[in-house]
């Protein structure tokens, strides 16, 4: 079986040691994959260091070709990388699923690529002249999770390479392989220490961003890793962007057409399995369509063809791994010790692979752990209200902010409602909707920083202030 590899100064590593990585629908072995080493950690910041000033240095435009020829590397090899992420994180080729994330991964290369930072004159008499400039920070870390492997880690690459820094990026240890492939032939285009690898489990990571070396930390991840984080680099002036756990509301206003917004719904529940930051975890809806509502989704789920993703019609893959399964069973488990109505699925699947039906339980109440907790699965606990300010309230009462919905048929009432919820993004009639040109962040215990358009850029630049006497 085959050993892959990491990537330094453009050189492929062959590592000491190595883990093996697991096919999460058929449990079978797909590689080996590289534990990097202290001292690769360091090697990979020092590459990433010596290319940066060559690579800020570029113009503008020659960054953009560049960046324009990785667009063209992950289109030319989409189906050949799609087929490591179903292999890899399990989600299907077909549907809302690993080739639509191929997709994304070459939209949001060519967007930062048409994008730019002109230089802004913020004050201007005629005294003075105070021009305020967009920087590289320097050496990028960034830090993946499994849920979107490639595709969140071409959302920290891109935008720090084109403003000119140079980036170390540590994929997650459950998808690991898929990503280090594509950096392999993103690295064909680049320059030499642009873009290095390391990989391995947490404490790899942990010696990535505490490297002195390293300006800025994108990191998206779980909550715990994201305050170890910030104290890891509190002392060095470490930049952050902290992209979190989420426990996204949706309210379902009682004028909606439950047919009409039944698709939106479900994908926007269940896309990747729930296994997706931005997904609606918690749905609250009007009493009034409450019954409907449960009935629509539950006919969804059951309709949904799920199983290994690489074969033909499948929309629905396994849960990624271990842990997250068990999260998934136990707080499913709780809910029925808690009396809720499990209305279709709740029960694990036989056989092999971590594969568990789409869930959808009613009759389920604030407070209660199904409710209250990022359960990151295929689970929708359906919570009903009769008013909607105990719906916003509902909605607001946890310490997770990422994103939110609100569905109705009247936008100017749904817009009413958005405002008043506290969430990095409210989405209206969608939920999960996230674009290249649109920056996306959260709020409250979701993390700080925003992604995505020229906000993006910027969070990846530090400013500088030049200030003409022309006296
Ligand atoms: P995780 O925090 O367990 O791991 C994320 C990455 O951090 C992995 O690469 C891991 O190896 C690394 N890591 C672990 N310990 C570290 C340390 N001490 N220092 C540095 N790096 C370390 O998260 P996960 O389970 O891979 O991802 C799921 C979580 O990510 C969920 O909570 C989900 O909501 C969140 N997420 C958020 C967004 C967003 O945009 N806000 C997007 C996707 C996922």
């Amino acid at each position: 079986m085959k050993t892959y590899h990491t990537i330094i100064g453009g050189k492929l590593i062959t590592p000491k040691n190595t883990f093996e990585v697991k096919n999460p629908a058929t449990d079978e072995l797909i590689g080996h994959a590289p534990i990097s080493t202290k001292t690769e950690v360091e090697q990979a910041v020092n590459a990433a260091k010596e290319a940066q000033p060559g690579w800020a240095a570029l113009e503008d435009d020659v960054r953009k070709k560049y960046i324009m020829k990785v667009a063209d590397v992950l289109s030319n090899n989409s189906e050949a990388l799609a087929r490591w992420i179903t292999k890899e994180q399990g989600k299907p080729l077909a549907g809302p699923g690993s080739m639509f994330e191929m997709e994304a991964c070459v939209g949001w290369t060519q967007v930062p690529a048409s994008l730019d930072l002109p230089v802004e004159v913020v004050f201007e008499d005629d005294a003075r002249r105070d021009e305020l400039h967009r920087k590289p920070i320097g050496v990028v870390a960034a830090i993946a999770p499994w849920n979107w492997p490639l595709m969140i880690a071409i959302w920290q690459i891109i935008p720090a390479i084109r403003v000119g820094n140079t980036v170390v990026l540590k994929p997650s240890e459950y998808t690991t392989i898929g990503t280090l492939e594509m950096v392999r032939l993103i690295n064909e285009v680049l320059p030499v220490g642009v873009l290095n690898t390391v990989s391995g489990p947490g404490e790899i990571g942990a010696e990535l961003v505490a490297n002195k070396n390293v300006g800025k930390v994108m990191f998206t991840g779980s909550n715990s890793t994201g305050e170890k984080i910030i104290e890891a680099t509190a002392c060095n002036m470490t930049r952050l962007t902290l992209e979190l756990g989420g426990n996204d509301a949706a309210i379902v206003m009682e004028d909606v057409n439950v047919k009409a917004i039944a698709e939106g719904l479900f994908w926007g529940s269940f896309l990747n399995m729930g296994q997706t930051c931005a997904c609606a975890k918690r749905l609250y809806v009007h009493e009034d369509k409450y019954e409907e509502v449960v009935n629509v989704l539950s006919d969804l789920a059951q309709k949904m063809p799920m199983g290994n993703g690489l074969d033909e019609g499948v929309v629905l893959g396994p849960i990624q791994n271990k842990m997250q399964y068990d999260k998934v069973v136990d707080l499913v488990e709780d809910a029925k010790a808690n009396n809720a109505r499990i209305v279709c699925g709740g029960n694990a699947k036989e056989g092999k692979g971590f594969f568990y039906p789409i869930t959808i339980i009613a009759d389920v109440k604030d407070g209660t752990r199904i409710v209250d907790e990022e359960q990151f699965g295929p689970v929708l606990p359906i919570i009903k209200y009769s008013n909607i300010e105990d719906a916003i309230k509902s909605a607001n009462r946890l310490e997770a902010g990422l994103g939110a919905s609100v569905w109705s048929s009247n936008i100017d009432e749904a817009k009413k409602v958005a405002a008043r919820v506290e969430a990095g993004t409210v989405w209206i009639n969608q939920h999960g909707a996230v674009h290249p040109m649109v920056p996306f962040g959260g709020i409250k215990g979701s993390g700080y920083g925003v992604e995505f358009g020229v906000d993006g850029l910027k969070s990846v630049t530090q400013p500088q202030v030049i200030s003409i006497n022309k006296a």
